[in-house]
């Protein structure tokens, strides 16, 4: 059976891959050789951390309860900061974001009412392998080889271990015996969390014999660079993660026989949307919501907060901390020019208003309609809040915002508490004390298709991935690609179902 290597090109976009295709040797040879989707959606809020949790367990953020990069833990009353921009970690404490990124991340936000692929192939007798992604539950623990400061930075033991598939590597910081000499695995390269260690890894494990059935590769480094540039442009940065599917390609005697071996799938996890220059596009939020006490970023929540903000970049977790506060927050935020639309949940419902399209949109699970997806839905008030459409046979279409419904249920309901989810509109990003910020540059988070439509390369394989394609439908179909030729069924009867 083929082994399966899936690479995640963190900001790669459909329009982007295929404007550069004929410069792009090693994508355009499986775009070549196999199935090109340019229409897959990923989850929401279009962050790494909810977006590769999707990926890991299959399951929307409503499931798998990590809510975003970035998010308020009721239990600790802090801000979650998974590490997105050097002031913000600064100021929300060092050791807290490298705990919380890697510790906490895989051992407690994330549910235990649901498996990882790499838990679900180990039941099933596979073995799997993580390179870089810091969703990463396994059933191996991994010791963590951190430079003393580190360690004593983030009050780390010598006896600390981490979940994971058999081979994990976070960099340098955690990697398996056979990584000899690691490449690019600085202070200053980021302790080896880049494109360059990531495909040394693979050329290793190819090289050492060591290659498991099926190997997860996170390439970051295109993300960087698209936050700095257009999203449009491309040019470089892709040209940089093109070389690195070729280097992991070259760890084969040929090409050819690196796609009769394995299955080749290469994806993304979010796009991004050009922000103009002028400050005017950024929407300062501590200016918005001045009137109320909020809760101060690094500071754990006390009785006379009100607001705490959890800025995801284009989409924000606004939470009420006191009672009366959400329904003076509501209309503030409806009202501001550059929010696209303002969503809250009441009992099972979500609502959502926008400045510019009039009424209310309600929904909730189950009922008449159904989306593209085959999911039921009760839906009232004013479809084109998210831009939907139905006709009589109630089967409603989505545009401007793929897979609206069930996305934005699941990170609503991705916590308990009470919280608001506000997007920017096109062009636009929210600001916040310390968080970073990209004008004239990129950014992501939203619900719109500019930072929620990715691309799907599959070669070495015929097998059809489920139509329209959907990121939390790849882990079973790497199941699938794995197992089906075995007893899939008898498999499934040691594995909790996962719920949909
Ligand atoms: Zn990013």
């Amino acid at each position: 059976m083929k082994k399966v290597i899936f690479v995640l090109i963190d900001s790669l976009m459909p329009h982007v891959l295929e404007s550069q295709k004929e410069r792009l040797k090693g994508l355009r040879f499986l775009m070549d050789h196999g199935t090109y989707h340019s229409n897959m959606v990923t989850v929401f809020p279009t962050m790494t951390a909810s977006v590769d949790s999707s990926l890991m367990t299959g399951v929307y953020p409503d499931t798998h309860k990590v809510p975003g990069l970035i998010w308020w833990n009721p239990h600790t009353g802090r801000i979650v900061n998974y590490v997105n921009g050097g002031l913000s970690v600064w100021k929300s404490g060092l050791r807290d974001s490298f705990r919380n990124v890697f510790f906490n991340m895989n051992e407690v936000h994330l549910s235990r009412n649901v498996t990882t692929i790499f838990e679900e192939l180990e039941a099933r007798g596979k073995t799997s392998a993580s390179i870089n992604f810091i969703l990463h539950r396994g059933k191996k623990r991994h010791p963590v080889q951190i430079p003393w400061y580190l360690r004593w930075m983030m009050g780390i033991s010598k006896n600390d271990t981490v979940p994971g598939p058999d081979w994990l590597t976070l960099g340098r910081m955690v990697r398996p015996h056979f990584l000899r000499s690691p490449k690019a695995s600085g202070p200053l390269q980021g302790f080896g969390i880049n494109d360059d260690f990531a495909a040394d890894a693979v050329k290793q494990m190819v090289h050492e014999g060591m290659q498991p059935d099926l190997t997860m590769v996170y390439l970051p480094d295109n993300d960087h660079h698209v936050h700095k540039t257009n999203p449009d442009h491309g040019g470089d940065p892709l040209l940089q993660a093109d070389q690195k599917i070729c280097s992991m390609l070259d760890a084969f005697p040929s090409w050819e026989e690196a796609i009769e071996k394995n299955i080749w799938v290469i994806g993304s996890d979010h796009g991004q949307t050009a922000i103009p220059k002028d400050p005017e596009y950024n929407i300062d939020l501590d200016d918005l919501l001045q009137s109320f006490c909020i809760l101060p970023v690094g500071k754990t929540a006390k009785g006379h907060h009100e607001v705490a903000i959890a800025n995801n970049e284009r989409m924000t977790y606004i939470y009420p901390l006191k009672p009366g506060v959400k329904r003076a927050l509501l209309p503030r935020l409806v009202e501001r020019n550059g929010i696209d639309f303002v969503a809250w949940k009441e009992g099972p419902s979500v609502h959502v208003e926008s400045n510019d399209r009039k009424g209310r949109l309600s929904f909730t699970k189950d009922g008449p309609y159904t989306d593209e997806y085959g999911r039921s839905w009760s839906v009232e008030g004013n479809l084109e809040i998210l831009d939907l459409s139905s006709g009589d046979d109630q089967r409603i279409l989505a545009r401007d915002y793929p897979d609206a419904l069930s996305r934005l249920y699941g990170a609503l309901f991705s916590q308990e508490i009470d919280s608001i989810v506000i997007t920017a509109e096109p062009r636009y990003e929210f600001s916040s004390k310390y968080y970073p910020t990209h004008l004239g540059g990129g950014s992501h988070g939203s619900l719109h298709r500019y930072d929620s439509t990715i691309p799907l390369i599959v070669a070495g394989t015929n097998r059809p991935i489920p139509q329209p394609p959907r990121l939390v439908d790849l882990k079973d179909y790497f199941i699938r690609l794995l197992t089906e030729e075995e007893s899939l069924l008898a498999a499934h009867q040691d594995v909790p179902v996962l719920q949909r």
